[in-house]
């Protein structure tokens, strides 16, 4: 990008009220960049939760609508180029960009500047593996490097052994700098991250909303959807595997044999559609816990944390009650002041704290809560790479971070109930 002017970010989980906020800045400066895989496609609108005509009429909407549904997708990339192309656009008029939506590895390749010649030279170079396999090639000329890769791991085996080819230099001491490699793109950015404040009340709204979807024209999108693409084995890799979608292939299946009309159902129709909504329910859960676990591991365990720090803000919530008060309102005064820190200039400094500045009781995060991600960072740096493989699983971990988060997971538990389980029959048996 050109010019360097205001993004703003609003991210965070399905169902945390992302939309609702981004209606509702205040200062009417802005539209908005929807960041959202599934909301690409023409058509397809109740399930994907795509703003309705009537929030589109309140503020401008781009990024949604751009493929049809036979379309296999956008890769980073495609969508990178197209969403560049749009803030430039805005931006060239004078109005700010506000980039929406829950596909977080969207919003990455806006905040994040990844494109990197060299890698990208280094991608395309030849491979000279002088006659061995690549993972024993790897081990030779950097055994660290090749520990941390699966033997089986191709792609990352061959563009290690190319890296060293083309620069002279350990694979795995690039493997360190990744996190450098992740450069803002800009100083000037605000990001809002309106939140549940506990996940039972998130889980209450997810159940919540999806029932709506489905009564309010969300069953017939489902079956005309699958009616257009069923046999088309191209739309596979697209929407049709999508959250949202494929939790209610039986569904249609049932209903195409059955012969049945919508809205004319029988009850094992109904039966199947709530065993797919439980599933939604479930998968949508699921993928709310990776939402958030992208924020924790891509943002806030970033090296550029300190600047990011200073332009992020969780806006935590209790209820849809309390939502106004607790986010909205934060959220037109944090956006406002933005707007006027961007004007001065202040934004450009790395330097910059958001302490210096009036913003009442809006929570910010603290360098003691910067030095707690940091300590989850350090865990995970390649000086403290070591294996381990937990046997009970048949699972192999690298570095202790992998180690740590295996021993708390309730898989490792679950096994380990099971085994102590099978052990007590066994001296019973015995
Ligand atoms: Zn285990």
């Amino acid at each position: 990008m050109n010019n360097n002017g205001l993004i703003v970010y609003i991210i965070g989980t399905t169902a945390a009220g992302k939309t609702n906020l981004s209606l509702n800045l205040g200062i009417d400066n802005y539209e908005i960049i929807s960041c959202d895989s599934m909301q690409i496609y023409k058509e397809a609108n109740v399930m994907t939760a795509k703003a309705t005509a009537a929030e589109q009429a309140i503020k401008k909407h781009h990024g949604i609508d751009l493929l049809d549904l036979e379309s296999e997708g956008f890769n980073r990339k495609q969508w990178n180029n197209m969403a560049i192309q749009k803030i430039e656009e805005l931006q060239s008029r004078g109005i700010i960009p506000v980039l929406v939506g829950g596909t977080h590895y969207y919003i990455e390749s806006i905040l994040f500047n990844q494109e990197n010649e060299e890698k990208q030279i280094i991608q395309a170079a030849e491979l000279n593996l002088h006659g061995k396999e690549p993972y024993e090639y790897l081990k030779e000329i950097d055994p660290l490097a090749a520990e941390k890769f699966h033997p089986n791991d191709f792609r990352r085996i061959n563009n290690s052994i190319k890296y060293y080819q083309s620069t002279g230099q350990l694979p795995s001491e690039q493997i360190d700098h990744h996190s450098d490699e992740c450069k803002l793109r800009s100083n000037n950015f605000l990001i809002l991250w309106p939140k549940w404040k506990k996940s039972e009340d998130l889980k209450k709204k997810v159940s919540e909303r999806i029932h709506e979807m489905l009564e309010q024209g969300g069953t017939e999108e489902i079956l005309r959807i699958f009616e257009r693409l069923g046999n088309n084995q191209k739309a596979v890799g697209g929407i049709l595997q999508s959250i949202g979608y494929r939790q209610f292939e039986k569904l249609y299946q049932y209903y195409k044999e059955s012969q049945l009309q919508f809205p004319n159902v029988d009850d094992k129709f109904l039966e199947l559609r709530q065993e797919g909504l439980e599933k939604l329910i479930n998968d949508t859960m699921a993928y709310t816990k990776k939402q958030i676990q992208w924020i924790k591991n891509r943002i806030l365990c970033n090296s550029k944390i300190d600047i990011i720090a200073n332009r992020l803000f969780v806006l935590e919530f209790e209820s849809t009650q309390t939502f106004k008060e607790q986010v909205v309102i934060p959220a037109q005064k944090l956006y406002n002041l933005f707007c006027q820190l961007f004007q001065q200039g202040k934004l450009e400094d790395e330097q910059f704290k958001i302490s210096s500045q009036d913003i009442e009781n809006i929570p910010i995060i603290t360098p003691e809560k910067i030095e707690k991600y940091k300590a989850t960072q350090k865990l995970k740096q390649r000086n403290n790479w070591k294996k381990q493989e937990c046997l009970l699983c048949n699972k192999k971990m690298n570095g202790p971070y992998e180690i740590e988060q295996h021993f708390k997971s309730r898989y490792h538990r679950i096994n380990l109930l099971k085994e102590s389980q099978l052990q007590k029959k066994k001296q019973k048996i015995d």
